[in-house]
């Protein structure tokens, strides 16, 4: 069997060495990860583990034991700076490493704001890794002031612990509704109204001027002219795919690592997985930033590299907790073109069910888990109940599962 290294020890990585063992792959594998903890998840960064209530070993994917116990070497605190793909090389450090088959775990990085408008200053804070979170957790305390640049899930998740915990939180988005990208009108409203409820002040349509500030931030201008005093910052304005290793190794990108089905650069014996990789899906290239494309994807590709030949065919899901919603999604709802919102039994469960003409494409459900998963079996099966039958409050929702 072939010696495989994985470079990024993330959630794609540390599925896939996982899956190969599995598999019975009996070669090399080598895990090289740049962060000097071994793989974990990221969700509860903006989520418990911001908010203290869980530990840092509980983050980890799996106990340290395990790498040793599968033979796979895992190697930390070592960013790999080039690959040779000719040669079938990588370097880390001092070290030149050789590989049969290699795979591109790499995540992605979050858009940073320009220095020019205070990027830089003291306090500025980003929501990518531990080590981001734990530079800012001394920051946390009651009265003071957070001032959080993007309302995407990231965002409001930050905004939602630091209320929680007693801080004075605003958030600007500079589109015209929180969660634009991403959810429909019905879902950012639900969400802008449970922020309110608990004081933070969301101000969309608005443009961050600059932050200001002699070495540490102690302000924002607002596009709209309004001044802000704040005490510190989180940026979560988006994430780029890291792809410049790749890239430097003379693979295709844009917007991503560029892969066939089968999770395969244009070199046969060089694969990507996970936040990086671009890849085929129905009519057009995407990208998906989510747990279960990560474990999903990384483990469609180390099937293939074991040569349990099979493409990959994404079954999405994602979630965010605020307080106390916990918003579950299933499907993507690219293209739609009306939304059915339906009560759900219990105190603020409600669901929101896209529609792209009569074919049903993505569902949000806050506190509703079982539209969650009814519409996740529903969209998974490819089944499309009518729109009217949805937002019927008779409609018996499991019977549909049947249909
Ligand atoms: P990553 O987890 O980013 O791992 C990539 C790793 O590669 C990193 O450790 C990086 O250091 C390493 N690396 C990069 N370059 C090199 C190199 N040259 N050498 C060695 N190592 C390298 N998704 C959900 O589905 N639900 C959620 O609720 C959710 N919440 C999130 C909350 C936060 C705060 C964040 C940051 C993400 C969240 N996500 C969520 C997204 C999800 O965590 C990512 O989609 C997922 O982690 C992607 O996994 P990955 O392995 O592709 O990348």
């Amino acid at each position: 069997m072939s010696d495989v290294i994985v470079i990024g020890g993330g959630q794609a990585g540390a599925s896939l060495v996982a899956r190969l063992r599995s598999k019975g792959h009996d070669g090399a594998i080598t895990l090289i990860c740049a962060e000097p903890v071994p793989p974990y998840q990221r969700p509860p960064l903006s989520k418990a583990y911001l908010l203290g209530e869980m530990e840092e070993h509980r983050l980890y994917l799996r106990p340290a034991a395990f790498y040793a116990d599968n033979d796979i070497t895992l190697r930390l605190n070592a960013p790999v700076t080039a690959i040779d793909a000719a040669g079938k090389t990588v370097s880390v450090g001092s070290d030149t490493l050789r590989y049969d088959t290699l795979v591109l775990a790499t995540g992605s990085r979050p858009r940073r704001l320009p220095a020019a408008i205070g990027g830089d200053l003291d306090g500025v804070y980003q929501v990518r890794t531990l080590a981001d979170v734990d530079a800012m957790a001394a920051e946390f305390r009651p009265g003071r002031r957070l001032l959080v640049v993007g309302g995407g899930y990231i965002g409001l998740e930050a905004a939602a612990v630091a209320s929680k915990l007693g801080l004075e939180v605003t958030v600007v988005e500079m589109a015209e509704r929180i969660l634009q990208r991403v959810a429909c009108a019905e879902t950012s409203d639900y969400f802008r109204a449970t922020h309110a409820r608990h004081g933070v002040s969301i101000c969309e349509e608005t443009g961050l001027g600059r932050l200001t500030g002699d070495g540490h931030v102690d302000g924002a201008l607002l596009a709209d002219g309004r001044r802000l005093e704040i005490d510190f910052a989180i940026v979560g304005v988006g994430i780029t795919p890291d792809s410049a290793l790749a890239a430097s190794a003379g693979l295709p990108v844009d917007n991503g690592i560029i892969v066939n089905a089968y999770g395969q650069t244009s070199d046969p014996d060089v694969f990507a997985a996970g936040d990086c990789a671009i890849f085929p899906f129905r009519d057009r290239m995407m990208r998906l930033e989510s747990v279960q494309n990560a474990i999903d994807q990384a483990e469609c590709v180390a099937d293939n590299i074991v040569g349990i030949e099979r493409a990959y065919d994404p079954k999405p899901w994602f979630w965010s907790d605020q307080y106390d919603v916990k918003l579950q999604i299933a499907g993507l709802n690219l293209g739609y073109d009306r939304v059915i919102a339906r009560q759900g039994t219990a105190e603020g469960a409600v669901s929101f069910w896209y529609y792209c003409a009569d074919r049903l494409l993505a569902v949000d459900a806050m506190n509703d888990a079982r539209a969650y998963m009814i519409g996740k079996r529903l969209i998974e099966g490819g089944k499309s109940p009518a729109p009217a039958v949805i937002a019927d409050p008779a409609t018996d929702m499991k019977a549909l599962l049947r249909g």
